[in-house]
């Protein structure tokens, strides 16, 4: 196996970030009428922010180079300097964003605790900020769905209900990151066009799951995008024909929805795997696209990611003997089976 491995193409598990445009998607992108976006001249890129907003229930969308950016701009539009952010203290908003929080808004974060990611309305209640001139002014909830580090975890509705209607008893802005959001809806069947009603804004990773080569949306109320666009330019975010890329983010909403449920089926399938092997002690169940799992102690995690790396298998480390395995549009069902057999022969290697 191991002598055949180098004429097979990689298998890349390290993230859903790493997909290729497929020729379809090429061919929309060439095809794409644009304009300078900064003068709001791109009909591409008002098409994606359109579709992308009607789709979410909201008012109007903003294009951006990534997520973080758009989180980034969707909190600085939020908060104030002085004022504080709930979030789970495993968010990318807070752990994966440079510490842009603070860079960006001067704005202090209240880190609470959740339940692989996931955090209740009693959690957010308790963390509000009373009247007091020691203390911040609370004035955003930020959620992720799905949750990364929480191995692709998926809010219920009715959670997202009551925190919503927590924040809004408190008045505090809702915003969330759902760079896989996608991933949640297939998942849990929840109905996009319902968001609307429980977040003030959106942002949506097109470059994940989906499989566009690059670009996040924002989406919010026509006033919220209008105030966000300015923090967009002054963040060097003002693209210019920015349609080709924008149409691949159309393609893909149009087209690589519904198959999510596929990467969906090869997790679980790679979970049941993992936790047959000796050397792991450890499944977080996925609930979509994500597998994250412990090595037991004596399997180094450097020689289980180099085993796999020499049978064609790339992996990432998520922590000390924590590993992480993303199934994507790149993966299909002949890559599982070359992994479950390379996990077969990490097997008699350790
Ligand atoms: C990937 C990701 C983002 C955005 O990442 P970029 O690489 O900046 O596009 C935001 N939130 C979560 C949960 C993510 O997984």
């Amino acid at each position: 196996m191991s002598a055949d491995s180098s004429l097979l193409p990689v298998i890349d598990l390290r993230s859903d970030t790493v997909t290729r445009p497929t020729p379809a998607m090429l061919a929309a992108m060439m095809a794409a009428p644009v304009g300078d976006d900064v003068y709001e001249e791109d009909p591409t890129v008002r098409r994606l922010e359109e579709a992308a907003a009607a789709r979410f229930g909201l008012e109007a969308g903003l294009f951006c180079p990534s997520g973080t950016m758009t989180n980034q701009i969707a909190i600085k539009a939020h908060t104030e300097p002085l004022s504080e952010v709930i979030c789970e203290q495993t968010a990318h908003v807070y752990l994966w964003e440079v510490g842009g929080i603070a860079f960006h808004s001067g704005a202090s974060v209240a880190l609470l605790a959740g339940n692989r990611g996931r955090l209740t309305a009693a959690q957010v209640e308790a963390a509000i900020r009373p009247e007091n001139i020691h203390y911040p002014t609370t004035r955003l909830v930020s959620l992720e769905n799905t949750h990364n580090r929480g191995g692709g975890s998926c809010y219920s509705w009715d959670d997202l209900v009551a925190i919503s209607e927590v924040a809004k008893r408190h008045g505090l802005a809702r915003h969330l990151d759902g760079a896989r959001i996608f991933n949640a809806l297939v998942a849990t069947g929840q109905r996009s066009e319902d968001y609307g009603q429980v977040f003030d804004s959106i942002s949506v990773c097109l470059s994940k799951g989906l499989g566009a080569p690059v670009g996040s949306v924002l989406l919010g109320s026509a006033d919220f995008i209008k105030k966000t666009k300015r923090i967009r330019k002054v963040m060097g975010g003002g693209m210019r024909q920015a349609g080709y890329i924008a149409a691949a983010g159309l393609y893909a909403l149009e087209n690589n929805v519904a198959r999510l449920a596929d990467d969906h089926r090869r997790a679980t399938r790679l979970a049941e795997t993992l936790r047959q092997q000796p050397y792991v002690a450890e499944v977080l169940n996925p609930e979509t696209n994500l597998v994250i799992f412990r090595l037991q102690d004596s399997q180094p995690a450097a020689e289980f990611l180099q085993g796999l790396e020499q049978q064609g298998i790339r992996a990432s480390s998520f922590g000390p003997q924590w590993i992480r395995f993303v199934t994507h549009l790149d993966v299909d069902d002949a890559g599982l089976a070359r992994v479950e057999e390379a996990l077969q022969q990490v097997a008699q290697l350790v």
